[in-house]
Protein backbone atom coordinates (compact mmCIF):
# COMPACT_ATOMS: atom_id res chain seq x y z
CA UNK A 1 0.00 0.00 0.00
CA UNK A 2 1.53 3.59 -1.13
CA UNK A 3 0.34 6.36 2.05
CA UNK A 4 1.01 9.93 1.49
CA UNK A 5 1.90 11.98 4.87
CA UNK A 6 1.03 15.65 5.01
CA UNK A 7 3.51 16.80 7.75
CA UNK A 8 6.59 15.41 8.80
CA UNK A 9 6.70 17.12 12.80
CA UNK A 10 6.40 14.58 15.28
CA UNK A 11 3.16 12.78 14.73
CA UNK A 12 3.67 12.65 10.43
CA UNK A 13 7.71 11.34 11.46
CA UNK A 14 6.46 8.42 14.32
CA UNK A 15 3.88 7.65 12.27
CA UNK A 16 6.03 7.03 8.96
CA UNK A 17 7.72 5.05 11.29
CA UNK A 18 5.28 2.52 12.81
CA UNK A 19 4.04 2.01 9.41
CA UNK A 20 7.54 0.86 8.22
CA UNK A 21 8.13 -1.13 11.19
CA UNK A 22 4.71 -2.89 11.07
CA UNK A 23 4.92 -3.55 7.30
CA UNK A 24 1.79 -1.88 6.73
CA UNK A 25 2.90 0.73 3.94
CA UNK A 26 5.27 -0.50 0.98
CA UNK A 27 5.41 2.67 -0.02
CA UNK A 28 5.55 6.24 2.20
CA UNK A 29 5.80 9.69 0.67
CA UNK A 30 6.52 12.55 3.36
CA UNK A 31 5.56 15.88 2.62
CA UNK A 32 6.25 19.31 4.52
CA UNK A 33 6.67 22.88 3.91
CA UNK A 34 9.86 22.39 5.49
CA UNK A 35 11.41 20.30 2.84
CA UNK A 36 14.99 19.81 4.58
CA UNK A 37 12.73 18.63 7.47
CA UNK A 38 10.97 15.82 5.45
CA UNK A 39 14.15 14.87 3.40
CA UNK A 40 15.72 14.32 6.71
CA UNK A 41 13.07 12.11 8.39
CA UNK A 42 12.71 10.29 5.47
CA UNK A 43 16.38 9.70 5.14
CA UNK A 44 16.78 8.44 8.99
CA UNK A 45 13.69 6.31 8.57
CA UNK A 46 14.74 4.49 5.05
CA UNK A 47 17.62 3.61 7.51
CA UNK A 48 15.94 1.39 9.68
CA UNK A 49 13.40 -0.52 6.91
CA UNK A 50 15.99 -2.98 6.44
CA UNK A 51 15.42 -3.64 9.28
CA UNK A 52 11.96 -4.61 8.96
CA UNK A 53 10.35 -5.05 5.83
CA UNK A 54 11.01 -4.32 1.81
CA UNK A 55 9.81 -0.69 1.63
CA UNK A 56 10.55 2.74 0.46
CA UNK A 57 10.10 5.46 2.04
CA UNK A 58 10.97 9.47 0.30
CA UNK A 59 10.27 13.15 0.80
CA UNK A 60 8.03 14.58 -1.88
CA UNK A 61 5.97 17.15 -2.99
CA UNK A 62 1.78 16.77 -3.80
CA UNK A 63 2.11 15.42 -7.51
CA UNK A 64 4.15 12.20 -5.47
CA UNK A 65 0.88 11.31 -3.83
CA UNK A 66 -0.39 10.13 -7.23
CA UNK A 67 -1.54 6.60 -6.18
CA UNK A 68 -1.84 6.58 -2.67
CA UNK A 69 -4.70 4.68 -1.08
CA UNK A 70 -4.09 6.95 1.99
CA UNK A 71 -3.26 10.08 2.70
CA UNK A 72 -2.71 11.32 6.83
CA UNK A 73 -2.77 14.99 7.07
CA UNK A 74 -0.81 15.85 10.62
CA UNK A 75 0.18 19.21 9.47
CA UNK A 76 -0.66 22.62 11.30
CA UNK A 77 -0.09 23.74 14.63
CA UNK A 78 -0.08 21.73 17.82
CA UNK A 79 -0.92 22.71 21.39
CA UNK A 80 1.70 24.27 23.67
CA UNK A 81 1.13 23.70 27.28
CA UNK A 82 -1.63 25.23 28.51
CA UNK A 83 -3.52 25.39 24.90
CA UNK A 84 -6.48 23.57 24.44
CA UNK A 85 -7.03 21.73 21.25
CA UNK A 86 -9.68 24.09 20.03
CA UNK A 87 -7.01 26.84 20.46
CA UNK A 88 -5.60 25.92 17.48
CA UNK A 89 -8.85 25.63 14.69
CA UNK A 90 -8.21 29.11 12.98
CA UNK A 91 -4.54 28.91 11.91
CA UNK A 92 -5.71 24.81 11.09
CA UNK A 93 -8.39 25.69 8.77
CA UNK A 94 -6.27 28.51 6.99
CA UNK A 95 -3.14 24.90 6.84
CA UNK A 96 -5.75 22.76 5.17
CA UNK A 97 -7.21 25.35 3.06
CA UNK A 98 -4.13 25.15 1.41
CA UNK A 99 -3.19 21.12 1.70
CA UNK A 100 -6.07 19.71 1.25
CA UNK A 101 -7.32 20.78 -2.56
CA UNK A 102 -3.80 19.69 -3.25
CA UNK A 103 -4.03 16.14 -2.39
CA UNK A 104 -7.36 15.90 -3.73
CA UNK A 105 -5.59 16.66 -7.61
CA UNK A 106 -3.15 14.02 -6.99
CA UNK A 107 -4.76 11.68 -5.35
CA UNK A 108 -8.64 12.11 -6.22
CA UNK A 109 -9.00 8.46 -4.87
CA UNK A 110 -7.80 8.29 -1.82
CA UNK A 111 -8.52 8.09 1.91
CA UNK A 112 -7.92 10.95 3.98
CA UNK A 113 -7.26 10.22 7.65
CA UNK A 114 -7.15 13.51 9.16
CA UNK A 115 -5.35 14.25 12.78
CA UNK A 116 -4.11 17.60 12.94
CA UNK A 117 -6.35 19.41 15.71
CA UNK A 118 -8.97 20.10 16.82
CA UNK A 119 -9.31 16.80 15.02
CA UNK A 120 -13.19 16.57 15.02
CA UNK A 121 -13.37 20.14 13.47
CA UNK A 122 -10.65 19.38 10.83
CA UNK A 123 -12.35 16.06 9.56
CA UNK A 124 -15.37 18.46 8.68
CA UNK A 125 -13.48 21.11 7.06
CA UNK A 126 -11.36 17.95 4.82
CA UNK A 127 -14.44 16.64 4.08
CA UNK A 128 -15.99 20.43 2.76
CA UNK A 129 -13.00 21.37 1.13
CA UNK A 130 -12.24 17.75 -0.49
CA UNK A 131 -15.70 17.15 -1.63
CA UNK A 132 -15.10 13.90 -0.80
CA UNK A 133 -17.87 10.61 0.13
CA UNK A 134 -18.13 10.63 3.97
CA UNK A 135 -16.59 7.28 4.26
CA UNK A 136 -13.51 8.15 2.69
CA UNK A 137 -12.37 11.24 5.44
CA UNK A 138 -11.83 9.63 8.28
CA UNK A 139 -10.48 11.68 11.33
CA UNK A 140 -8.33 9.47 13.96
CA UNK A 141 -10.97 10.52 16.52
CA UNK A 142 -10.69 8.72 19.61
CA UNK A 143 -8.81 5.73 18.82
CA UNK A 144 -5.87 6.81 20.88
CA UNK A 145 -8.36 7.78 23.48
CA UNK A 146 -9.77 4.24 23.57
CA UNK A 147 -6.77 2.89 23.70
CA UNK A 148 -5.20 4.91 26.57
CA UNK A 149 -8.45 4.06 28.51
CA UNK A 150 -8.43 0.45 28.06
CA UNK A 151 -4.59 0.60 28.92
CA UNK A 152 -5.85 2.03 32.40
CA UNK A 153 -8.60 -0.91 32.50
CA UNK A 154 -5.99 -3.59 31.61
CA UNK A 155 -3.88 -2.57 34.88
CA UNK A 156 -6.32 -2.33 37.01
CA UNK A 157 -8.24 -5.24 35.94
CA UNK A 158 -5.01 -7.13 35.23
CA UNK A 159 -6.22 -8.31 31.81
CA UNK A 160 -4.32 -7.38 28.72
CA UNK A 161 -5.83 -4.50 26.84
CA UNK A 162 -6.26 -6.02 24.04
CA UNK A 163 -9.52 -8.43 25.62
CA UNK A 164 -11.21 -5.31 26.88
CA UNK A 165 -14.37 -3.98 24.81
CA UNK A 166 -14.57 -0.47 25.94
CA UNK A 167 -14.86 2.66 24.00
CA UNK A 168 -14.24 6.42 24.54
CA UNK A 169 -16.98 8.19 22.20
CA UNK A 170 -17.65 12.07 21.31
CA UNK A 171 -14.85 14.50 20.34
CA UNK A 172 -11.36 13.86 20.67
CA UNK A 173 -10.34 16.44 23.55
CA UNK A 174 -11.95 17.51 26.28
CA UNK A 175 -15.90 16.53 26.48
CA UNK A 176 -15.09 13.15 25.46
CA UNK A 177 -17.10 10.26 26.76
CA UNK A 178 -15.79 7.36 28.35
CA UNK A 179 -18.45 4.70 27.95
CA UNK A 180 -18.30 2.71 31.26
CA UNK A 181 -21.90 0.80 31.34
CA UNK A 182 -21.14 -1.37 28.10
CA UNK A 183 -17.65 -1.92 28.49
CA UNK A 184 -16.83 -6.08 28.88
CA UNK A 185 -13.93 -8.10 29.02
CA UNK A 186 -14.35 -12.26 28.53
CA UNK A 187 -18.19 -11.27 27.84
CA UNK A 188 -18.13 -9.93 31.83
CA UNK A 189 -19.34 -6.02 31.67
CA UNK A 190 -16.04 -4.57 33.29
CA UNK A 191 -17.67 -2.74 36.54
CA UNK A 192 -18.86 -6.46 37.27
CA UNK A 193 -15.47 -7.99 36.56
CA UNK A 194 -13.82 -5.80 38.64
CA UNK A 195 -16.36 -6.40 41.75
CA UNK A 196 -15.66 -10.08 41.15
CA UNK A 197 -12.23 -10.30 41.16
CA UNK A 198 -12.08 -7.96 44.46
CA UNK A 199 -10.76 -4.55 42.66
CA UNK A 200 -14.57 -2.54 42.47
CA UNK A 201 -14.61 0.57 40.27
CA UNK A 202 -15.13 2.78 43.15
CA UNK A 203 -15.58 6.46 42.66
CA UNK A 204 -12.22 7.51 43.02
CA UNK A 205 -10.65 5.10 40.97
CA UNK A 206 -13.17 5.86 38.32
CA UNK A 207 -12.42 9.80 38.58
CA UNK A 208 -8.42 8.90 38.67
CA UNK A 209 -9.04 6.67 35.24
CA UNK A 210 -11.17 9.37 33.48
CA UNK A 211 -8.67 12.18 34.64
CA UNK A 212 -5.46 10.00 33.14
CA UNK A 213 -7.53 9.34 29.76
CA UNK A 214 -9.11 13.02 29.17
CA UNK A 215 -6.23 14.99 30.27
CA UNK A 216 -3.60 12.30 28.89
CA UNK A 217 -2.42 14.77 26.42
CA UNK A 218 -1.62 17.77 28.52
CA UNK A 219 0.67 15.94 31.04
CA UNK A 220 2.39 14.27 28.16
CA UNK A 221 2.77 17.63 26.55
CA UNK A 222 4.16 19.62 30.12
CA UNK A 223 6.31 16.70 30.17
CA UNK A 224 7.53 16.60 26.45
CA UNK A 225 6.23 19.13 24.56
CA UNK A 226 4.30 17.13 22.30
CA UNK A 227 2.40 13.57 21.81
CA UNK A 228 3.56 11.48 19.18
CA UNK A 229 3.66 7.47 19.88
CA UNK A 230 0.40 6.52 21.28
CA UNK A 231 -1.19 8.60 17.85
CA UNK A 232 1.56 7.37 15.58
CA UNK A 233 0.40 3.65 16.96
CA UNK A 234 -3.23 4.44 16.51
CA UNK A 235 -2.38 5.92 12.87
CA UNK A 236 -0.99 2.51 11.86
CA UNK A 237 -3.60 0.63 13.33
CA UNK A 238 -6.35 2.70 11.02
CA UNK A 239 -4.33 2.17 7.95
CA UNK A 240 -3.86 -1.38 8.85
CA UNK A 241 -7.65 -2.10 8.76
CA UNK A 242 -8.15 -0.19 5.43
CA UNK A 243 -4.85 -2.45 4.05
CA UNK A 244 -5.96 -5.50 4.78
CA UNK A 245 -9.82 -5.04 4.09
CA UNK A 246 -10.22 -5.73 8.04
CA UNK A 247 -13.95 -4.92 8.85
CA UNK A 248 -11.93 -3.68 12.11
CA UNK A 249 -14.48 -1.51 15.16
CA UNK A 250 -12.52 1.39 15.66
CA UNK A 251 -13.71 4.59 17.40
CA UNK A 252 -12.50 6.62 14.49
CA UNK A 253 -14.29 10.05 13.31
CA UNK A 254 -16.60 10.53 10.99
CA UNK A 255 -19.58 13.07 9.69
CA UNK A 256 -23.34 11.95 11.15
CA UNK A 257 -26.64 13.03 10.50
CA UNK A 258 -26.92 12.47 13.85
CA UNK A 259 -25.91 12.13 17.11
CA UNK A 260 -28.21 12.47 19.90
CA UNK A 261 -30.26 15.05 18.12
CA UNK A 262 -27.73 16.97 17.17
CA UNK A 263 -27.45 17.32 12.96
CA UNK A 264 -24.28 16.55 10.67
CA UNK A 265 -21.47 16.85 13.08
CA UNK A 266 -18.32 14.61 13.06
CA UNK A 267 -17.99 12.58 16.36
CA UNK A 268 -16.01 9.03 16.96
CA UNK A 269 -18.72 6.43 17.22
CA UNK A 270 -17.47 2.20 16.99
CA UNK A 271 -17.45 2.08 13.12
CA UNK A 272 -16.45 -0.87 11.07
CA UNK A 273 -13.44 0.23 8.71
CA UNK A 274 -12.12 -1.73 5.72
CA UNK A 275 -11.00 -1.10 1.95
CA UNK A 276 -13.48 1.48 1.38
CA UNK A 277 -12.63 3.59 4.59
CA UNK A 278 -15.98 3.54 6.57
CA UNK A 279 -18.41 0.64 5.98
CA UNK A 280 -20.62 1.18 8.51
CA UNK A 281 -21.15 2.64 12.03
CA UNK A 282 -22.05 1.00 15.21
CA UNK A 283 -24.65 3.19 17.75
CA UNK A 284 -23.73 1.74 21.18
CA UNK A 285 -26.41 1.34 23.85
CA UNK A 286 -25.32 3.70 26.45
CA UNK A 287 -26.69 4.80 29.90
CA UNK A 288 -28.60 7.79 30.17
CA UNK A 289 -26.01 9.97 31.81
CA UNK A 290 -24.06 9.03 28.70
CA UNK A 291 -25.82 10.20 26.03
CA UNK A 292 -26.68 13.34 27.98
CA UNK A 293 -22.73 13.95 27.75
CA UNK A 294 -22.49 12.54 24.19
CA UNK A 295 -25.09 15.24 23.30
CA UNK A 296 -23.15 18.13 24.85
CA UNK A 297 -19.94 16.23 23.43
CA UNK A 298 -22.00 17.06 19.95
CA UNK A 299 -22.95 20.10 20.34
CA UNK A 300 -19.77 21.51 21.16
CA UNK A 301 -18.06 20.07 17.92
CA UNK A 302 -20.95 21.74 16.22
CA UNK A 303 -20.88 24.57 17.50
CA UNK A 304 -17.12 24.60 16.35
CA UNK A 305 -17.34 23.21 13.12
CA UNK A 306 -20.10 26.37 12.25
CA UNK A 307 -17.11 28.88 12.84
CA UNK A 308 -14.95 26.78 10.99
CA UNK A 309 -17.18 26.31 7.90
CA UNK A 310 -18.02 29.90 7.95
CA UNK A 311 -14.31 31.00 7.75
CA UNK A 312 -14.09 28.66 4.79
CA UNK A 313 -17.26 30.09 2.58
CA UNK A 314 -16.10 33.69 3.61
CA UNK A 315 -13.12 33.39 1.10
P1 LIG B 1 4.84 19.49 14.60
O1 LIG B 1 4.93 20.96 14.78
O2 LIG B 1 5.92 18.64 15.14
O3 LIG B 1 4.66 19.14 13.06
C1 LIG B 1 3.77 19.81 12.23
C2 LIG B 1 4.42 19.89 10.86
O4 LIG B 1 3.48 20.46 9.96
C3 LIG B 1 5.69 20.76 10.83
O5 LIG B 1 6.79 20.01 10.38
C4 LIG B 1 5.33 21.89 9.86
O6 LIG B 1 6.42 22.32 9.06
C5 LIG B 1 4.23 21.21 9.02
N1 LIG B 1 3.36 22.17 8.34
C6 LIG B 1 2.76 23.26 8.85
N2 LIG B 1 2.05 23.88 7.89
C7 LIG B 1 2.21 23.17 6.75
C8 LIG B 1 1.73 23.30 5.43
N3 LIG B 1 0.94 24.32 5.06
N4 LIG B 1 2.10 22.38 4.52
C9 LIG B 1 2.90 21.35 4.85
N5 LIG B 1 3.39 21.17 6.09
C10 LIG B 1 3.05 22.06 7.03
O7 LIG B 1 3.42 19.07 15.24
P2 LIG B 1 2.99 17.59 15.66
O8 LIG B 1 3.32 17.40 17.10
O9 LIG B 1 3.48 16.64 14.63
O10 LIG B 1 1.40 17.72 15.59
C11 LIG B 1 0.75 17.86 14.33
C12 LIG B 1 -0.77 17.99 14.54
O11 LIG B 1 -1.28 16.78 15.07
C13 LIG B 1 -1.15 19.08 15.55
O12 LIG B 1 -2.31 19.74 15.12
C14 LIG B 1 -1.42 18.29 16.83
O13 LIG B 1 -2.26 18.97 17.71
C15 LIG B 1 -2.06 17.06 16.23
N6 LIG B 1 -2.09 15.87 17.08
C16 LIG B 1 -3.22 15.13 17.05
C17 LIG B 1 -3.35 14.00 17.82
C18 LIG B 1 -4.64 13.22 17.76
O14 LIG B 1 -4.86 12.29 18.52
N7 LIG B 1 -5.52 13.56 16.84
C19 LIG B 1 -2.28 13.59 18.64
C20 LIG B 1 -1.11 14.35 18.64
C21 LIG B 1 -1.03 15.51 17.86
Amino acid sequence: MKVGIIGAGSVGSATAFALIMRGVARKIVLIDMNEKKAQAEAMDIAHAAPFAYANKIKAGTYKDLEGCEIVIVTAGANQKPGETRIDLLGRNVKIFESIIPEIVKAAPNTTLIITSNPADIMTEVALKLSGFPKERVIGSGTVLDTSRFRTLLGYHLGVSPQSIHANVLGEHGDSEVLAWSNGDAGSVQIEELARMIGKPFTPEVKAKIDDCVRNAAYQIIEGKGATYYGIAGALCRICQAISNNEYAILTVSSHHEDVEGVKNVCVSLPSVVGKRGIHSIIYPKLSDSESHDLKLSAQKIKEYSEEALQQISQK
